[in-house]
């Protein structure tokens, strides 16, 4: 993890641009391992969020396939030796998949020497027998990052339609018995928050949820944007800013004297979460994002089937192209590679 930390580090503010990208070119240049791997195996969902576009039937009906294991094998082969973090679960719902492919999938990883394995879900099958999470991590499964969008029965299960707040509840008492047998095993969650669900982080509502089950080793709370079609319609920031102190505010000062990591928007970055990636940002991320899928993986020009991930980047001559961007003091402005990103303080 002090490689993928220092690729973090490369998105800081202090450290000047051309050197974050000089930096990632050093590591590219001794071999280190420098791609975080985004892996879809499954492009479905058992819910239908509100926030999400699963909540759209056209979309819904375009996303569809399933991972082969000749598929699996091939990006493992070609891509984890240089990867830095596998998360398993990006823009579909993982566990679906199955308990067993998904353990394959984290021992593969393991196996490949990958430091760092993610689950990232809505964790209702994992509330069930289903998929276990302990079997998960025997496997070697280091963190799960759980998706909620309420703390409230009402507000869970209007804003997750298909979930039950009682198997949320139900995981998270399964978490707690997890990390007492496994103390590195962290829980991140992920809570998008908007005019319905904010006062869910309220103390009354959310410490008492984590007081009867378990806190969370990271949180991470968006404010709702819209990024495609979906059935929610309220993108205003307005009620969020209204009650920000004793939301957010006052959560991430909980979470902080927990010892646990906040990653917050301030009030005042309520009104800019989205802007356009760009410059350094931009091309660390170009070259470090590698999403896979049933039927994608990395760059369009990219098939893991017939070449190593490696040999790929040389081919692309990538370490010539990360030098000359990092000296290149006119960086482009890759307006057609920008990515929505939202403006974090981690606390
Ligand atoms: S669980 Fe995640 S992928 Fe599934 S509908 Fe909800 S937000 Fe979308």
């Amino acid at each position: 993890m002090k490689l993928y930390s220092l690729l973090k580090l490369a998105g800081g503010n202090r450290i000047p641009p051309g050197m974050k990208i000089f930096g990632l070119a050093v590591m590219y240049g001794l071999g280190w391992r420098v791609v975080g791997v985004f892996l879809d195996p499954v492009l479905n969902c058992n819910l239908r969020c509100q926030m999400c576009y699963f909540s759209d039937p056209a979309k819904r009906a375009e996303m569809h396939g399933i991972i082969t294991p000749e598929r699996v094998k091939a990006i493992a082969e070609s891509v984890f030796p240089r990867a830095l973090k596998l998360q398993i679960g990006c823009a579909a719902e993982p566990t679906i998949w199955g308990q067993d492919k998904l353990a394959e999938l984290i021992l593969l990883a393991g196996s490949y020497g990958v430091p760092y394995v993610s689950l990232t879900s809505n964790g209702q099958l994992l509330a069930t027998s289903r998929v276990s999470l302990r079997a998960l991590v025997v496997a070697g499964l280091d963190e799960l990052t759980l998706s909620m969008h309420g703390s409230t029965p009402e507000i869970y299960e209007e804003l997750m339609p298909g979930a039950k707040f009682e198997n949320l509840e139900g995981l998270l008492k399964i978490v707690r018995a997890v990390k007492d047998e496994f103390p590195d095993f962290k829980l991140r969650i992920n809570f998008t928050v908007n005019s319905l669900n904010v006062a869910d982080l309220a103390e009354d509502r959310i410490d008492a949820l984590f007081d009867r089950t378990v806190w969370p080793d990271i949180m991470q709370i968006r404010p709702v944007q819209k990024l495609g079609e979906s059935r929610w319609s309220d993108f205003s920031h307005d009620a969020i800013k209204s009650r920000y102190d004793e939301t957010i505010g006052r959560l991430t000062e909980r979470l902080k004297s927990r010892g646990a990591t906040a990653i917050v928007p301030s009030l005042a970055e309520l009104d800019e979460v989205a802007t356009d990636q760009s410059g350094a940002s931009a091309v660390i991320e170009e070259f470090t994002y590698c999403y896979a899928s049933p039927d994608s993986c990395y760059k369009p020009d990219f098939d893991p089937a017939k070449e190593s991930i490696s040999r790929y980047l040389r081919r692309k001559k990538s370490f010539r192209t990360l030098v000359k961007a990092a000296f290149s003091s006119n960086r482009r402005a890759r307006k057609s590679n920008t990515t929505k990103k939202l403006n974090y303080h981690v606390k």
